[in-house]
């Protein structure tokens, strides 16, 4: 079965979210061997079954497709959705169609205000990807190719995909988007995230410069709830704890897409943050993301040179990078901060030397390593044998060159 061929590949660690469209199958295998894995339904693929559902009439009137996608897309709480969607039924008299009625059932399952709080990593409209990659994929092979053809084809286009990725991380590591506003918060979210992500933070930076104003204010201790009107009318509630820098917006953008949303910015902007407090960073989003290495199930490194060293501390070098980069960030803009860390590396070095010598791998060493093969100590090159040059012999003719001048001599 698939599914357990899956939960083997992946070392038998159940992945903790699994999306799907609606089939059957698919959700009883899920069940069956990822019993705690939360399984969704794809929205693109059932929304796809809209027109058909309820007539060409209905799915045209503006009416209602406004109200059905800000009753899909918008709702906030599964409060919000119930009652939005009940109204929507009564009002254009949907309350005898069956498959409305199972999709309600099944609501938890595909409506976003049921898992705001589950992060997606912005996959909740899985079709653009598995679509795109399916596209990407048929550009490169069809159903009639050999098995031996289909690997090499298989391979090269995953090669161009790598390529294109390397080529988005050197952009974003070596060129600067331009910035909209004149807020040091964007310019720090520049700094750290991806181009791409960047993009979005961006968007959310300039919605929030333009539409969002606070209208109210309550403080209990250290924590201040703020309400945020926005360019829709709804006020989004933001509570931030003072000290902690810790916020949590009622739209649940950031729990969602991991980049948090206008009305925390606005927020933050109030409070004379000019940085993005760090637990509002994602690793996965920064640019030192791409930096770490993987590795695979056995513990082999499955990008960069591969080195002598064990599995345990390749491991252990990869998260110390990892951390190395995140504490070099954090103290960079900082002065003090910057000087406690070099004195942390100093005192970390000076304490390595006196555990032992410091002994660094050779370029040699290192190159010996990576293809697997010591260099000889004597190298004999032979001249090599001498080349006729252009124009010194007779060159050897192709067969249709030899049918051409055959015919030639028949001709004359
Ligand atoms: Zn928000």
């Amino acid at each position: 079965m698939v599914v357990q061929d899956f939960l083997e590949s992946n070392s038998g660690v159940a992945p903790k979210l699994i999306m799907t469209d609606e089939d059957q199958s698919m959700r009883i295998g899920i069940e069956q061997v990822f019993p705690n894995t939360m399984h969704r339904l794809c929205m693109w693929h059932i929304l796809m079954k809209l027109t058909e559902k309820v007539g060409t009439t209905m799915k045209n009137n503006p009416d209602f497709h406004e109200r059905f996608m800000s009753c899909v897309w918008g709702s906030e709480t599964p409060s919000e959705f119930e009652s939005q969607w009940c109204s929507i039924i009564s009002d254009f008299g949907l309350a005898d169609n069956t498959w409305l009625q199972e999709k309600y059932e099944s609501r938890n399952s595909w409506i976003p205000a049921y898992f705001m709080e589950t992060h997606l990593g912005g996959i909740l409209r899985t079709t653009s990807r598995s679509e795109s990659e399916n596209a990407f994929f048929r550009h490169s092979a069809n159903r009639n190719l050999a098995l031996i053809e289909f690997w090499v084809k298989f391979e090269t286009a995953l090669e161009e995909q790598w390529q294109k990725e390397l080529q988005e991380d050197n952009a974003s590591l070596h060129t600067l988007p331009m910035l909209e506003t004149c807020w040091s918060i964007e310019s720090h979210g520049r700094d750290v995230h991806t181009h791409e992500v960047f993009a979005e933070f961006q968007r959310q930076v300039v919605a929030a410069r333009d539409y969002c104003h606070v209208k109210s204010i309550v403080q209990v201790g250290e924590v201040r709830t703020i309400g945020i009107s926005s360019k829709s009318g709804k006020v989004r509630v933001v509570s931030f704890n003072t000290s902690t820098k810790a916020a949590h917006c009622s739209c649940r953008m950031f729990e969602s897409l991991g980049i948090i949303c206008r009305h925390i910015i606005v927020v933050l902007k109030n409070e004379g943050c000019d940085e993005i407090p760090s637990q509002y960073v994602l690793h996965r989003w920064t640019k030192m993301a791409a930096r770490q290495l993987s590795y695979d199930a056995n513990g082999h490194e499955l990008e960069g040179p591969s080195t002598c060293l064990s599995p345990t501390i390749k491991k252990l070098y990869s998260k110390t990078c990892s951390k190395f980069s995140l504490a070099l960030h954090a103290s960079k803009h900082c002065e003090e901060k910057m000087r406690y860390f070099h004195k942390v590396v100093g005192d970390a070095f000076t304490q390595l030397e006196q555990m032992g010598a410091i002994s660094e791998q050779s370029k040699v060493q290192e190159f010996e390593s990576f293809v697997g093969t010591s260099f000889p100590s004597v190298i004999s090159i032979h001249p090599p044998d001498v080349a006729n040059t252009k124009g010194s012999g007779k060159r050897l003719k192709r067969g249709s060159e030899q049918t051409v001048n055959q015919k030639k001599k028949e001709g004359k």
